[in-house]
């Protein structure tokens, strides 16, 4: 994509910090990072989502994270990372190419879990329901 800020990342049109760079996948230190170490994971083919990726290109994506993100604890002494992903604007993704966040963690860093991103509270008594509806809808 042209005006894509990532692809034009992968084609080194603009510089950044490759920390990792296989045939799928390339990885480097986020810009304006949560915990020193952010680093980003994304695939060199333009997808939107992650939900706009089929199960083998996802799959090859996260053996990359996988790997990376071992190499940031390791190199960085962490006790811990949070990995994911923001999946569409609704769920705060800025950057419209999938990237996976692995973000350096800390004892006492005063930072929260995955969990505590949104909390809606909403009503557990239809679980059953809920349940059903996602299992007819898994492909
Ligand atoms: P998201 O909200 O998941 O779309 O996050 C996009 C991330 O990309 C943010 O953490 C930005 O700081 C990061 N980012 C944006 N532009 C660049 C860039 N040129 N180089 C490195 N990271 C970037
Ligand atoms: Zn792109």
């Amino acid at each position: 994509m042209d005006n894509c800020i990532f692809c034009k990342i992968i084609k080194g049109d603009i510089p950044a910090k490759i920390v990792y760079e296989d045939d799928f996948a390339i990885a480097f230190l986020d810009i304006s990072p949560c915990t020193e170490g952010h680093t980003v994971v994304i695939p060199k083919q333009h997808f939107e989502k992650f939900t706009d990726m089929d199960e083998e290109d996802a799959g090859k994506l996260f053996a990359s994270v996988n790997k990376v993100a071992k190499a940031v604890e390791k190199a960085l002494n962490l006790e811990g990372s949070n990995i994911g992903l923001n999946n569409g604007k609704a769920a705060g993704q800025e950057v419209p190419h999938v990237h996976v966040h692995i973000i350096p963690r800390k004892e006492g860093d005063n930072g929260g879990a995955i969990q505590s991103i949104v909390k809606t509270y909403p009503k557990t008594d239809n679980l059953e329901e809920l349940k059903e509806k996602i299992k007819e809808s898994v492909k």
